[in-house]
């Protein structure tokens, strides 16, 4: 079943054009986990600083998202954990003796400075691209600061406090009867895969390093359980997969999924340890082979939510997520990198390029196949995409309000209004939707069909995200502002 792929030059159709939503807050690189620690979330700067100098908000448009609250942040989270994770600081951290070992704070997962606000940063990007999705108000929405697959329900993980892709999917879920998520971190996405085990309403497929690693879950065998059984895709990898092994696999078996399970909406999680010399990971993929899967998922043209992730080498993270903003806007970006404020990192050939070593790849063809007979047949019970009660549900919550009334002078609790409030920071001629409701009736599944199980999303009583009067286009001036504060830093 598995036949080796050439691996081909990657190909965009210049004249297709995508909407595209690309979620960026300034603050998200001056967070930071501590010295000597591996994850740096300045690597997202550094990327949005070359998507920048290569010119591509040109392209998209480009959003501050309003932090996911508390309140947003439980739909999936328990209450405790998320006000321990508001309340907790480097200064009181002693006052949390318990509660740090009960919700697996310390090592991986420090507690520093601003946890709680790089929380709602890396929430708010996933949420507000899936309500933009949700819309039809883009076709794509990226959201690097998000991806933080690892995370738990009560628990932090692996560098991750708040799954914010579970947040965005449970928004998805409002509208989508089924979303499937996509996995090409180094790691196995068990925070994602946990929440959705027993459900058919999502589809997971995670592609990692397998064995004697960390989390140490996603085995072949680990499909699902009852109504989710067949609906979790595990593909357990070796060291060393190259770009035409792990073309060969991700292609057929994406293909699959599609066809059968027909998802409405796809979330990408794009972690960068699996390219060739990361810090953690063991995976020998090029720039060209990591792109290579955003660039397949894209061709289906299906609504997709693209997220960061892993990845701790930063200058070849950043290379590549700038490479892959580029393919999902129809742009091959030119080798040569522009000035920008981190040029220094790319020496010596500040090229955009991570190429490939010559080290050994452990995945056997006979090894793959095994893997691919596997899951294909388990994917056979998928075929006939799962019949969902469709009802008619209520409009959303903010539609009960007068648009009309809504004005400066309309007071609420919150003294002003959303729309008010972003239309006084906002110039005449700047984005927002008035007419951002459509009044059609939704769809949405009844929540008797989501499974009992602990981590299983209620999908019918979540909050909607607040829609996109909430959130703020940045102007030309705000973007140069953004420029010169990362040369400031
Ligand atoms: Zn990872």
């Amino acid at each position: 079943m598995y036949v080796q792929l050439p691996f081909d030059e990657l190909k965009v159709d210049p004249n297709q054009k995508k909407r595209i939503a690309y979620f960026y807050d300034a603050d998200i690189g001056n967070y930071a986990y501590g010295a000597g620690h591996p994850m740096k979330p300045h690597r997202i700067r550094m990327a949005h600083s070359l998507i920048m100098n290569y010119g591509l908000y040109k392209k998209m448009e480009i959003y501050r998202a309003k932090p996911a609250t508390k309140q947003e942040m439980c739909q999936f989270h328990t209450d405790e954990y998320i006000d321990f994770i508001s309340r907790v600081s480097p200064d009181n951290l002693d006052l949390f003796a318990k509660e740090q070992i009960k919700f697996n704070v310390g090592d991986d997962c420090p507690v520093f400075d601003g946890l709680f606000e790089y929380c709602g940063i890396s929430g708010g990007g996933s949420m507000e691209g899936a309500a933009r999705l949700n819309r039809g108000k883009c076709d794509i929405a990226i959201n690097y600061a998000g991806g933080l697959h690892h995370a738990k329900k009560s628990e932090a993980s692996g560098f991750c406090y708040l799954n914010d892709i579970v947040l965005g999917i449970i928004e998805l879920l409002r509208y989508h009867p089924r979303v499937l998520y996509i996995d090409i971190d180094v790691h196995h996405g068990d925070g994602v895969e946990e929440a959705f085990y027993t459900t058919d309403r999502v589809m997971t497929c995670s592609f990692h390093k397998y064995g004697e690693f960390f989390p140490g879950t996603g085995e072949l065998r680990d499909i699902g359980v009852g109504k989710g059984k067949y609906h979790s895709v595990n593909v357990p990898l070796r060291d060393g997969i190259d770009d035409a092994t792990y073309k060969s696999i991700f292609e057929p078996l994406i293909s699959k999924i599609v066809e059968w399970y027909q998802p409405s909406a796809i979330v990408l999680q794009c972690g960068g340890d699996s390219l060739s010399g990361d810090r953690l990971g063991c995976f020998n993929l090029s720039m060209s082979g990591h792109a290579n899967c955003i660039n397949f998922v894209k061709s289906f043209n299906i609504p997709l939510m693209v997220v960061g992730g892993g990845g701790y080498t930063m200058r070849n993270v950043a290379r590549t997520w700038a490479f892959e903003s580029g393919l999902l806007n129809n742009v091959i970006l030119p080798t040569e990198l522009p000035y920008n404020e981190y040029y220094e990192y790319y020496a010596p050939d500040y090229k955009l390029d991570v190429r490939p070593s010559n080290m050994y790849n452990s995945n056997s063809p006979e090894f793959l196949d095994k893997i691919l007979t596997n899951i294909i047949s388990n994917l056979e019970n998928t075929k006939h995409a799962p019949s969902v009660q469709m009802n008619v549900v209520p409009n959303d919550a903010e539609d009960l309000g007068d648009i009309e009334e809504d004005t400066a002078e309309a007071m609420d609790t919150k003294g002003g209004s959303e729309i008010a409030r972003d239309s006084a920071i906002q110039p005449d001629n700047e984005f927002y939707e008035e007419d951002f409701k459509d009044k059609e009736d939704r769809m949405i599944i009844d929540s008797k069909d989501v499974t009992e199980h602990k981590s299983a999303p209620a999908t019918t009583a979540t909050t909607p995200k607040e829609e996109e009067s909430s959130t703020t286009k940045l102007t030309d001036e705000e973007l140069k502002e953004i420029r010169e504060m990362n040369e400031s830093i």
